[in-house]
């Protein structure tokens, strides 16, 4: 792991100019430090980038338990087909181990788990798929229409010429029956988007089907947080300074000595401050800078941003809403009850999902796609819980815990006693992320632009020259969307400072 120590060693306390500094270590920020670093000359120009965290990752992070098993913090996968990805990480080196296409579906009163199987990646699936209790024969025939657009488009095409609507219009669009998309697309769809098909982007659902439909979900070896710190790697190899544990309190703009009438004289190329607060001691430091990039999420954009002269108005915007998700561990002795390496959806039914009383909208064992997520002997089941079953309050936790445990055990019958007993099903993990997405709908702010948005404005407001935002609120929700955001303003500072 890109650990806080490595990352104070390689950063110079008492310099403090830089030609870029990046603002937040997710994964925008770290491939706009990329993107700068490998543009130009190794070493050649001083690029920081600030982290107010004790590691690299941002909503990408994993937890290590003393007794060896890997938490990501809530579920999340690593999707091998997404352009950027392939573009900016070294898949070998992730060692990833993919999950079967298709899913298992806990339809309500049927004890057999039941499979959605995907006939185009796995031709022996056929017979299954066609005979499968997940949706009628209509509903089958009727997504084949559905595959042919996915993958006779481009991802280009799909954002360009499919008309945006939300993402249960466009199913419905496409006549599958209620019952099908209850039972497979919604607790598929809400697993990943956070948010009800009816506030989903039906964009965002096309580009999704596409990545599911030509390429694989997959966990890399050590968790997501490996696919954090190969980019906090790739970026120190390049010469990238890392500082973590430092939030950014604020930033500056330099007014030019003449606009400011001032007897201080500042360079002229040193446009920014950025004003850095240590967690722990309490200090704050100056650190200067041609340019800089705000990579955090959308609100924290927003506040840092509403002093910068022009920018003002940023203050009377309302916080943008973010997506919440919650995601319990339980660690237990081998075997688990469901032995493939797949996601199980829960397709009882809305009256029967993301409720506080039956609360699970999906589970996967991470430990069986990949052995590293739990030591041997031992397995990790990772629960999916949505914003309808989660609460912030921490006595509601045991509940939750318990109804959770409660809804399990009526899926494995034969697990039953373990499932339930907290000393055999130990709880290892609980998550709550309130910011986990950006909302998909939201007027500008609609996360669903392919490619990124101009990383040089924030909500129609021009940025001043040499300030530029990064992060998934600048493209689609997504992984791929912030590498590709951080990829826009990592190519925007390039062209800004070989100007100066
Ligand atoms: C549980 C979960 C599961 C997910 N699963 C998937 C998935 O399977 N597939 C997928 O494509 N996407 C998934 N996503 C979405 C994806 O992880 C995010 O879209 C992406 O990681 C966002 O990266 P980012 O760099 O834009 O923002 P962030 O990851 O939020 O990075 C911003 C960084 O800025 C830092 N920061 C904030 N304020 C300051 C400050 N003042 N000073 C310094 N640093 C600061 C933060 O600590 C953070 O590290 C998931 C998200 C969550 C939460």
């Amino acid at each position: 792991m890109i650990s806080a120590a490595a990352a104070e060693t390689s950063s110079k306390d008492d310099e403090a100019y830089y030609d870029l500094v990046v603002i937040g270590g997710g994964i925008g920020g770290m491939a706009t430090a990329i993107t700068v670093a490998k543009h130009q000359q190794p070493h050649a120009k001083k690029i920081l980038l600030i982290e107010s965290e004790p590691s690299v990752g941002g909503r990408v992070r994993s937890d290590f338990t003393d007794d060896g098993f890997i938490l990501d913090r809530g579920f999340a996968v690593f999707i091998e087909a997404y352009p950027q990805s392939q573009q900016m990480l070294d898949y070998d080196a992730l060692r990833l181990n993919q999950f079967l296409p298709g899913a298992r579906v806990k339809l309500r009163n049927k004890e057999k788990l039941a499979a959605v199987s995907d006939p185009l990646r796995r031709r022996r699936d056929i017979i299954k798929a066609i005979t499968s209790p997940v949706g009628s024969l209509r509903d089958k025939a009727n997504l084949l229409p559905l595959f042919f657009t996915v993958i006779t488009k481009d991802i280009q095409s799909l954002f360009d010429d499919e008309a945006e609507t939300d993402t249960l219009s466009c199913l419905r669009s496409y006549n599958f029956s209620e019952e099908f998309i209850s039972s497979f697309f919604a607790p598929f769809l809400e697993g990943i988007y956070l948010t009800p098909l009816s506030k989903q982007s039906s964009k965002m659902f096309y580009f999704v089907m596409k990545m599911f439909t030509v390429g694989s979900a997959a966990l890399p070896m050590g968790g997501m947080q490996s696919v954090s710190d190969q980019l906090g790697q790739k970026a120190q190899d390049l010469g990238v300074e890392i500082k973590l544990n430092s939030r950014v309190l604020s930033i500056q703009q330099h007014l030019r000595q003449e606009e400011q009438h001032s007897t201080s004289m500042i360079a002229k190329d040193d446009a920014f401050s950025v004003i850095v607060g240590n967690r722990e001691q309490d200090e704050q430091r100056h650190i200067n800078a041609k340019s800089v990039v705000v990579a955090t999420d959308y609100n924290v954009a927003r506040n840092l941003l509403q002093d910068i002269p022009g920018l003002e108005s940023l203050k009377s915007l309302p916080k943008l809403s973010q997506r919440s998700v919650g995601c319990i561990y339980y660690a237990f002795q081998s075997p688990a009850p469901l032995e493939e390496p797949i996601l199980l959806l829960n397709g009882e039914g809305h009256e029967r999902r993301n409720t506080k009383q039956f609360p699970v909208n999906n589970i996967c064992f991470p430990s069986i796609v990949h052995k590293s997520y739990a030591p041997d002997g031992y397995e990790l089941c990772c629960v999916s819980l949505l914003e309808n079953a989660i609460s912030e309050h921490d006595e509601d936790q045991a509940s939750l815990d318990m109804a959770v445990r409660k809804q399990l055990s009526a899926w494995f019958p034969g697990f039953a006693s373990d499932i339930i007993d907290e000393s055999k099903w130990v709880t290892k993990g609980f998550y709550l992320i309130s910011n986990a997405q950006p909302t998909q709908f939201n007027e500008e702010g609609c996360a669903n632009v392919h490619g990124g948005r101009d990383c040089d404005a924030f909500q129609g407001l021009a940025m001043p020259d040499g300030m530029f935002l990064a992060g998934d609120h600048m493209a689609t929700a997504t992984f791929n969307g912030a590498l590709e955001s951080g990829v826009n303003a990592g190519d925007a500072v390039n062209s800004f400072l070989s100007k100066k």
